[in-house]
C-alpha cells in the first residue's frame, strides 16, 4: 500500500529546489513582508491577511451560492512561513527582493514613476515568486492548498519563468484599509461540465495585495478554459496590466487610485464568479472545505 503523507504535515522541504531541511542547509522562514517593505509602511499600521476557502458541493455538476470559510489574522507580518531553504533564500530570491527596490518603492509610496519593461519583468517575477510562497503556506492548521505543482516551482527557480495563465495587475490605492493586506481566495474550477477530474483540487486562485500605496493583483490557474472568465473582472478596468507585459515603458501613476471599496470588489471577484452558472464544476469532484 502506497503511504499517504497526511495533508496537515507541512512540507520540511524547500518549495523550490526540494532539498533544505539538513544541517548545512537549514529550512528558513519567509514572509511576505519583506524588512524592505516594513521599513517603507508606517510602524502602527496593522498588517492582516484574509483568506478564502471554497466550499463546493457537486450537486448537478454546477456550482450555486456556496458557503465560505473566512480566516482573518491581526498580524501577517509576523507570519513566516518556513517554506524555502537558506541556499534559496540567501541566493537568487534575495536577489530578487534586492532587484526590486528600486521599482517598487516609489509606488508604494505613492511616488510618480516609469517602469521600462526590464523593471516591469522584474516586479512580475518578484510577484510571482511571493505567490509561490504564499499559496504554500498553511493557515490556521490547514494544509496549503497550492494550485502549481512543483514542476512550476522548479522552472520558476532556474529560470525565473511565469506560469501560464497568470496575470498580474497593478492600480494606485487610495483607502487606509489596504496598505498592508493579504487577500486569497482558491478555488476548483473548469468550464468544462465532462472534464477529466485530475484530483488536484484547486486550480485557480486570486491573490489581492495592499502595499502602502500599491495594490497588486494576481489572477491565477491552470485551467486554460478558465482563464478567460478573469477578463470580466475589475482590475481588467480599473487597474493596469503588469503581466503578461503590455510593451513600452509604464508611467505611475497610469490610472486614478483604486478605493478601498474597488480594492475590495477586485479581492472578491474570483468568489463572486464561482456564484454564476458561467463555470462549472466537473462530475464525480470531491466535495471539500
Ligand atoms: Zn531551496
Amino acid at each position: 500500500m502506497p503511504r499517504t503523507k497526511p495533508a496537515t504535515v507541512p512540507p520540511r522541504r524547500c518549495i523550490f529546489c526540494g532539498e533544505g531541511g539538513t544541517q548545512g542547509n537549514i529550512m528558513t522562514e519567509e514572509h511576505y513582508w519583506s524588512t524592505w517593505i516594513d521599513e517603507l509602511l508606517p510602524k502602527d499600521l496593522k498588517p492582516e491577511y484574509i483568506e478564502f476557502r471554497a466550499k463546493i458541493t457537486a450537486k448537478g455538476a454546477a456550482l450555486a451560492g456556496l458557503p465560505l470559510s473566512r480566516t482573518r489574522q491581526g498580524a501577517s507580518n509576523t507570519r513566516r512561513f518556513r517554506v524555502v531553504c537558506r541556499r534559496c533564500n540567501n541566493t537568487w530570491m534575495s536577489g530578487m527582493d534586492t532587484a526590486v527596490i528600486p521599482h517598487l518603492t516609489p509606488l508604494i509610496l505613492g511616488q510618480p514613476a516609469t517602469l521600462d519593461e526590464e523593471a516591469q519583468r522584474t516586479v512580475a517575477k518578484w510577484v510571482t515568486m511571493k505567490m509561490l510562497v504564499i499559496e504554500n503556506s498553511s493557515s490556521m492548521g490547514s494544509a496549503p492548498d497550492p494550485i502549481f505543482g512543483p514542476e512550476v516551482r522548479k522552472a520558476f527557480m532556474d529560470h525565473r519563468s511565469i506560469p501560464a495563465y497568470v496575470t498580474i495587475h497593478l492600480a494606485p490605492c487610495a483607502g487606509p484599509e489596504w496598505p498592508k493586506r493579504v487577500q486569497r481566495y482558491a478555488s476548483a474550477l473548469t468550464s468544462n461540465r465532462t472534464a477529466y477530474w485530475d484530483g488536484r483540487i484547486k486550480n485557480t486562485q486570486s491573490l489581492t495585495w495592499g502595499i502602502g500605496r500599491l495594490l497588486v493583483q494576481v489572477d491565477a490557474t491552470t485551467q486554460g478554459d478558465v482563464a478567460p472568465f478573469f477578463a470580466r473582472h475589475p482590475e481588467h478596468f480599473i487597474m493596469s496590466q503588469l503581466w503578461p507585459l503590455r510593451g513600452g515603458p509604464m508611467a505611475w501613476p497610469t490610472k486614478p487610485p483604486v478605493s478601498d471599496r474597488d480594492a475590495d470588489s477586485i479581492a472578491r471577484a474570483l468568489n463572486d464568479m464561482i456564484r454564476t452558472p458561467l463555470v462549472r464544476l466537473p462530475p464525480g469532484a470531491p466535495n471539500w472545505a
